[in-house]
């Protein structure tokens, strides 16, 4: 759900001073081992839009695969779906986006850049309970520290005499129309040139069929959510759903944002994972809420999530919706400020009755054990696959140290990803790759390994450098096959096997037959 929280970007965990930033590891980390790319990059890239490589796209696999097996098939009460991406316009005239899905935008006339209103930072400078200026900041995790060193540079230059006092921070959506023209722009330092805030629609637009006209509008659709809604019918004539039931799905969806920003977090084109939760009309909605939270919240922890970054943000009544009942986001400590993660909102009947309003199709439910006829209620939790992609990349980055094989300690970047979420499960290597003998028992243990899981061979350089290429991917399991595998030091060691532990760097011997009975469990 969208509103300023101020308070929310004050608090930002992680890196130590005169470290590089943890969010350029990680940026960079995922450029060079082929996680994400910036889109067509060839070309100077395009702001708010990614590509992921390689492993960026198991990693992506993983979380929307491990999000439907739990959400949908390994429960009787969800059903799945896949709904078109452009729908008919009017779905979005009754939704409220074509009148509402707005941001508010600010325009500083100077450098024609553009900002979010609710992004933009101001306070006025009070020296001896005096406004003498005014100093402006976009948020970041130090907007407030920034905003007071303004504040104090301000006063030096102009060697005013006083105390001055701790500043206040407001975003620009609450300055008042006297402040605005007396606030700097953010991009030259000067005040004068920002617009008051407008109402940015965030919706993409494109023409459907050969005429460019208004007729043949349509749009991106910006969230998954309306493909439940408007389809609702379809699967209780079809389903054989009882109330309570869902129906989920996972898609892309589009916003034009103003500020894309923090690499993935914030994306023009962006995939979602949503639920909507149908309940009686006569049920304890909160309830349900809360059932909903603690199952998004443990779902996040069983994706590598550590409960310690995850915490809970309820929206103030006053800044909900009208046909809100509750909104609570499942907040996460990203390196650049406490961010929404997961909103799951209680959002009435609100929605099933605009499409019956718009559609005149009557969107509702027959009880029959009760004889009696209603408009459902919904639960809808609703998470970015790439935002989860980014917590867990946040999550799993862990830089530590450990032995060489000649003993030195050396730093070693490790990924720890839960297993089930890894894009790699586990590499295969020969000791060395100049015998035959051991590539082809190590290319034959990995094809017994690829049926059941994402298997990776490799036989380039030193089998340390080797570990450490795959810890810097997440890879959980390495196996190695060296002469012991070939029966070379004594037959009771014939066909066992290295299996290396990733986090550990723990090493034991298995049975080669015993790999597949060892490894599933663990990353299933
Ligand atoms: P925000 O306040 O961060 O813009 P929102 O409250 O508008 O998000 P919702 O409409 O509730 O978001 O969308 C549900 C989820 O979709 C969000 O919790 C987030 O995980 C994801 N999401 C929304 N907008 C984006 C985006 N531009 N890029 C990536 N993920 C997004």
């Amino acid at each position: 759900m969208r509103g300023p929280e101020a308070a929310r970007i004050f608090a930002a965990p992680m890196s130590q001073p005169n470290e590089i930033p943890l969010m350029e590891k990680i940026v960079s980390l995922c450029k060079r081992r082929g996680f994400i790319f910036q889109s067509s990059e060839i070309y100077g890239g395009i702001n708010g839009f990614w590509d992921y490589g390689p492993l960026g796209a198991e990693l992506r696999k993983n979380i929307r695969d491990c999000w439907w097996n739990d959400m949908v098939r390994r429960r009787d009460d969800i059903v799945g779906l896949e709904s078109s991406i452009i729908m008919h316009p009017k779905v979005w005239e009754a939704s409220g986006h074509v009148a509402g899905f707005n941001d508010p935008m600010v325009d500083c006339k100077v450098s024609k850049q553009r900002f979010r209103a609710d992004q933009l930072f101001f306070a006025p400078i009070v020296v001896d309970e005096k406004i003498v200026s005014y100093v402006s900041a976009l948020e970041s995790e130090k907007t407030a520290e920034e905003l007071q060193e303004k504040a104090e540079t301000f006063k030096r230059k102009k060697a005013i005499q006083g105390k001055l006092a701790a500043v206040q921070p407001r975003d620009f959506t609450e300055a008042r129309e006297d402040e605005i023209p007396l606030i700097p722009s953010p991009a030259t330092g000067e005040p004068g040139s920002l617009t008051p805030p407008r109402a940015f629609n965030m919706m993409l637009q494109t023409y459907v069929g050969a005429l460019r006209d208004d007729s043949a509008v349509a749009y991106l659709r910006p969230e998954t959510a309306q493909g439940m809604f408007a389809d609702f019918k379809a699967i209780l004539d079809t389903g054989r759903v009882k109330i309570p039931f869902g129906i989920a799905q996972v898609g892309k969806s589009f916003r034009n944002e103003i500020t894309p920003r923090n690499f993935i977090f914030r994306s023009r084109e962006f995939e979602q994972m949503e639920m909507e939760y149908f309940i009686s009309d006569e049920e304890d909605w909160a309830k349900w809420h809360r059932y909903w939270i603690d199952w998004c919240r443990e779902w996040l922890i069983s994706a590598g999530i550590p409960a310690a970054q995850l915490s809970e943000y309820n929206h103030p009544k006053e800044k909900l919706s009208h046909y809100s009942k509750g909104t609570t986001d499942l907040m996460f400590a990203f390196p650049f400020g406490v961010q929404e993660l997961w909103g799951i909102a209680a959002r009435g009947n609100f929605d099933l009755l605009q499409h019956a309003k718009f559609s005149g199709v009557p969107l509702e439910y027959f009880d029959d054990a009760n004889k009696r006829r209603y408009v459902p209620h919904v639960i809808e939790p609703a998470v970015g696959v790439d935002r989860i992609m980014l917590a867990i990349l946040c999550s799993a980055y862990c830089e530590d140290e450990l032995a060489d094989e000649k003993g030195k300690m050396e730093t070693r970047v490790v990924l720890r990803f839960a297993p089930r979420i890894a894009p790699i499960k586990v590499a295969v290597f020969p000791l060395l790759k100049n015998k035959p003998e051991l590539v082809e028992k190590a290319k034959a243990v990995r094809e017994l390994l690829r049926p059941h899981m994402n298997s990776f061979y490799d036989d380039a350089g030193g089998i340390g450098r080797r570990y450490r290429r795959q810890d810097e991917i997440g890879t959980p399991f390495c196996v190695t096959i060296d002469f012991e595998t070939l029966g070379e030091k004594g037959p009771e060691l014939k066909d066992t096997v290295t299996l290396r532990y990733r986090d550990d760097a723990r090493q034991e011997r298995v049975k080669i037959g015993d790999l597949v009975g060892i490894l599933l469990p663990q990353v299933q």
